[in-house]
């Protein structure tokens, strides 16, 4: 069902690494403007729409977009700023959760604001989604359609779980296994604290608190790998809430090499069942090794934001996870 409607204005939160790619994704859109951005000291608007180029030299020189001429504003509060100021019918947050608490503090904030429209995130942790589910209802009354985890994992891969586990009366394991190549570790800081504190000896207000020179040192140890198992990913409570299996039966790790742009290995997910027949089987979804985590995760946070479009026009608000709405392609 296509129905023809005005471009969404977009905006995104975070301007590092995913939101940078982010900007670069929209640029060639007609369902999309690109209007708004904010880093953690400023933001840009322009309701005709932005230009990623400008906004990333200018990101890059001077260290927020803020400084943008004629459309960037610095703000030491450039969420809420931005937020009051702007036209926007949905945000992707590309923003570090760190702390934990830190999307779901921005979820509170937006509920206060009395902003409606759209948002977006590309969570990891299981944690982190279960502070959302605790909004659910807020999220509602306030006329906000938050989609959480729709990224690549989660986001893509539970997604692909999800539609795989329909083979199947029952569903045995889901395993996720991701492989990432990035050039240098600085251009996505928050993914690799993130994926830092996993680690043994770390928890998520260590791999914060730990300085740029400590990260680099202790990359330096592994030759720049960082290896992960049993990762405490959404994707577990995604699937479950999905009703498709218990969240013990998800497993993720994965290798991240932070200076190769090639995947150390080709990232997947595995979906064992058994059908109605008592057949014993797997599924494998495998990405291709030339599709960068940036593509893997903005690219599906956007589909994810015009299908958030259509439920909100709908008048359907409240939380919803990558594991119960399908994506919508974005021309
Ligand atoms: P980054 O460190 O490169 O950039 C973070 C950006 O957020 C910066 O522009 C910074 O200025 C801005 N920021 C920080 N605090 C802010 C504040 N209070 N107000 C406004 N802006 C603020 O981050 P990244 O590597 O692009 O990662 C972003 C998030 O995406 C991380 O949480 C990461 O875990 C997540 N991620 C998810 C997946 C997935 O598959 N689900 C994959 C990769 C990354």
């Amino acid at each position: 069902m296509t129905v023809s409607q005005s471009p969404i204005n977009v905006g995104i939160l975070g301007f590092g690494g995913l939101g940078q790619a982010a900007a670069r994704i929209l640029a060639p859109k007609q369902e999309m403007t690109w209007v708004a951005a904010a880093d953690h000291q400023g933001f840009l608007y322009d309701p005709q729409g932005l230009d990623p180029n400008q906004a990333i030299a200018t990101y890059h020189q001077h260290g927020s977009v803020g400084h943008v001429t004629g459309q960037g504003h610095l703000s030491d509060t450039s969420i809420t700023d931005l937020v009051q100021k702007a036209q926007v019918d949905g945000y992707f947050l590309a923003l570090p959760n760190l702390p934990n608490t830190f999307m779901a503090d921005v979820a509170r904030d937006f509920i206060r604001s009395g902003w409606r429209g759209v948002l977006v995130d590309a969570l990891k942790r299981t944690s982190a989604v279960e502070q959302l589910l605790a909004l659910q209802s807020e999220l509602a009354e306030a006329g906000i359609t938050y989609l959480t985890g729709c990224g690549a994992t989660p986001g893509l891969l539970t997604a692909a779980a999800a539609l795989a586990a329909q083979s199947y009366s029952e569903i045995h394991q889901v395993k996720i296994t991701f492989g990432v190549g990035i050039a240098n570790w600085e251009a996505y800081r928050a993914t690799i604290r993130e994926d830092i504190a996993h680690m043994p000896g770390f928890d998520v207000e260590k791999a914060r608190a730990i300085s740029d020179e400590e990260v680099a040192a202790l990359l330096d140890k592994t030759n720049g790998i960082l290896s992960l198992e049993n990762m405490e990913h959404a994707d577990d409570i995604m699937l479950e809430l999905a009703g498709i299996c218990h969240r013990d039966q998800v497993t993720v790790g994965g290798v991240v090499d932070t200076r190769n742009p090639k995947k150390p290995l080709s990232t997947n997910v595995q979906i064992t069942g058994r059908t109605f027949e008592g057949k014993i089987s797997t599924h494998t979804f495998t990405l291709g090794d030339e599709t960068s985590m940036a593509a893997n995760v903005c690219g599906p946070a956007f589909g994810y934001l015009k299908a958030g479009q259509q439920l909100h026009r709908r008048g359907i608000y409240g939380l919803f996870t990558a594991a119960e709405i399908m994506p919508l392609f974005v021309r």
